[in-house]
């Protein structure tokens, strides 16, 4: 059996799930009349307190049709210098919408200095692009951004009348944590996005929220950028089946996380840091990085590679407590002397 820490995104959709989507109704979504994509989307404007949601093939357009939909050509968005929707999605927003990105460096709780952010933006002057819209990230690094910067970034937005999305790709992993709902974390931003296919364990899906003329605006964008499916209710189904069944769950992924960054921090020579949600990351000596990596790999353990002198383990539906347990192990005999 593969132990993969990789991330978790690698879920597979398990029995129930590949029924759902094997019983879902179909029609042809951009005729606008799959039945079972307009209940997912439904259940997650109700779920997120927004009046409308879009079911896209992946967060990276989710994330680029909320930019198209808040900017036009010479605007700007302020984001996390890390932020995926800066670093990891190709630079679609600057490439494909003519976006400029304003990045500054995350603090070390994932949050964005609202001091510098408002530094940053722009006078109304015609020298400079246009600030329309401030980007934030929820989790970041597996930290949940506390309700309390939510506030103040939420009042920041509206006295510089910036637009406020959320990178919410696991922000039901935030929810979990807090113990609240996620419209609770949703209610302070004007649209967010959020992936079906990393925790909640669905094979492909994103959501992006918002209210209904937002939507409908981003619905034009997700046809241009080619993000129209048809019979893609045997996908919704697997979306809709996960909110039904895999938020509450998550929680067991936070457990295995802190089990695992407590053991692996207890033996000589790994430094972890403390579990947020449901990533470790653990640092030790590089002439013991590369060996490491092999050691995990003999032992069916998928890593990423180090970043730096860091490596990150992810937990996630699909490595239940003795796979973690079975991990511990494998990290203890490597480091044992
Ligand atoms: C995974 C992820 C996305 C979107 O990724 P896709 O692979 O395009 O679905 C966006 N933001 C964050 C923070 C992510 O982790």
């Amino acid at each position: 059996m593969i132990i993969d820490l990789r991330s978790d995104t690698v879920t597979r959709p398990d029995n129930g799930m590949l029924q759902a989507m094997h019983d879902a109704e179909v029609g042809d979504d951009v005729f606008g009349d799959d039945p079972t994509v307009i209940d997912l989307e439904l259940a997650a404007a109700e779920m997120f307190g927004k009046g409308a949601a879009l079911f896209l093939p992946s967060g990276t357009q989710s994330n680029l049709a909320a930019l198209l939909t808040h900017c036009n050509r010479g605007d700007e968005y302020i984001v996390g210098q890390e932020a995926h929707t800066y670093l990891f999605e190709g630079g679609g927003g600057a490439c494909l919408g003519g976006i400029q990105p304003q990045p500054l460096n995350q603090e070390p709780d994932g949050t964005l200095d609202l001091n510098k952010v408002l530094s940053l933006i722009k006078p109304d002057d015609y020298h400079y692009a246009r600030t329309r819209l401030l980007c934030l990230e929820n989790t970041t690094w597996g930290k949940v951004i506390p309700e309390s910067y939510l506030k103040e970034a939420k009042s920041l937005a509206e006295e510089r009348s910036l637009g406020l999305h959320l990178d919410g790709a696991r922000i039901f992993n935030a929810a979990v944590e807090e113990d609240v709902p996620v419209s609770k974390i949703a209610s302070y931003f004007d649209s967010v996005s959020t992936c079906l296919s990393k925790g909640l364990g669905a094979p492909v899906g994103s959501v992006l929220l918002g209210d209904v003329e937002f939507i409908a605006q981003a619905r034009r964008w997700r046809k241009m950028l080619g993000g129209g499916m048809r019979q893609s209710g045997i996908l919704a189904a697997a979306g809709l089946y996960a909110l039904k069944n895999n938020v509450n769950r998550l929680i067991e992924d936070h457990a295995n996380a802190h089990k695992l960054a407590n053991s692996l921090g207890s033996i000589d020579g790994i430094d972890a840091e403390p579990a947020y949600t449901n990533m470790v990351f653990v640092s030790v000596q590089e002439e013991k990085r590369q060996r490491l990596i092999e050691h995990l790999n003999k032992n069916n353990v998928l890593v990423t590679g180090f970043i730096g002198s860091r490596l990150r383990l992810v937990t996630h539906k699909d490595v239940n407590q003795d796979a973690i347990d079975q991990v511990i192990s494998y990290f203890a005999d490597y480091f044992s002397p």
